[in-house]
């Protein structure tokens, strides 16, 4: 049985926006039961504030941005999100001086670091997962991502570069994050990035502050950084990004996803998708199930 999930105090850390460059302080702080993750702009007069759920994304491109009905944005929030479903933490205030969730090293490692350091504290709510009950999937041309019933909560991606240094790489993983750690098989997965996408995503003002300290960048032939976390980075990347995508739901998932070339855009919908077709699913709570999902381990792994 596994009980909702907070912090045990408030933390705080700073770094920069991998996409507007810009220099944030991100606080973390508990929230009650049944609060889900609210991102707060507190630069803002009002200090505004914008719930992850799927139909609050509002645009997804190169990253998962939240977007409230007064147009407050709050961007790249899909490895934090990631690090929170990998921790089980369901209540949180995410406090942010700026539009961006700040990049850290281009993972979800430093963000699992915070919440161990802050600590976790058991509510006194049962947990809820989303059980799928039969297959929900969208397609955009030949992209495509499904949910289908499994037991536990895997997450299967399928990449394909071909790019010299991603071909001699594993393009296709599966976990199962009922038996796998998440922070061992996944966090410290780093963002990637292509040296000939630099100049379009710079004129959209994306990227600006990417660096070989926060992703792992290729030009046309290999890896600039010098090394790889993982053998499989790109596709474990993949992985950490889905996490985060699907958690904007709000519970974990008991079930399969597959991912074949997907981004956060078809992520997206995906998790609107599982809104509209409520028969294919149904909110269990943790109090009747024997065996979760995910084991949400806390002993954590870093170097
Ligand atoms: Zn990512």
């Amino acid at each position: 049985m596994q009980a909702q999930r907070t912090l045990k105090s408030s933390i705080r850390t700073t770094g920069i926006g991998l996409h507007s460059g810009k220099k944030v302080e991100l606080i973390l702080t508990p929230a009650p039961a049944d609060t889900g993750i609210i991102f707060v702009r507190s630069d803002l007069a009002g200090s505004p504030s914008v719930k992850a759920t799927p139909t609050n994304v509002g645009d997804a491109v190169l990253n998962t941005t939240l977007i409230n009905s007064d147009g407050v944005k709050v961007s790249t929030i899909e490895h934090l999100m990631s690090a929170l479903a990998g921790m089980g933490v369901d209540n949180l205030f995410v406090s942010l001086t700026a539009e961006e969730v700040p990049i850290m090293d281009g993972s979800a490692s430093p963000f699992l670091y915070l919440i161990q350091s802050a600590g976790i504290e058991e509510q006194n709510s049962y947990k809820k997962f989303i059980k799928i009950k039969r297959k929900i999937e969208v397609r955009k041309g030949d992209i495509y991502a499904f949910l289908e019933p499994s037991d536990g909560f895997k997450v299967a991606f399928e990449i394909d570069f071909q790019h010299p240094a991603v071909i001699d790489t594993q393009q296709v993983m599966e976990v199962d994050l009922s038996q796998e750690s998440y922070s061992s098989t996944i966090a410290r997965a780093r963002t990637f990035g292509f040296m000939k996408d630099v100049e379009m995503m710079r004129s959209k003002n994306l990227g600006l502050g990417g660096n070989l300290g926060n992703a792992v960048v290729l030009d046309d032939y290999r890896v600039l950084n010098d090394n790889l976390r993982y053998d499989d980075e790109f596709v474990t990347h993949k992985i950490l990004d889905a996490v985060g995508d699907l958690y904007t739901l709000g519970h974990g998932i008991m079930g399969r996803f597959y991912g074949y070339k997907s981004g956060h855009a078809v992520n997206n919908l995906l998790v609107r998708q599982v809104l509209r077709e409520q028969d294919a699913w149904e909110l269990v709570s943790a109090e009747t199930q024997k065996e979760p999902p995910i084991s949400y381990q806390t002993a954590l792994v870093f170097n």
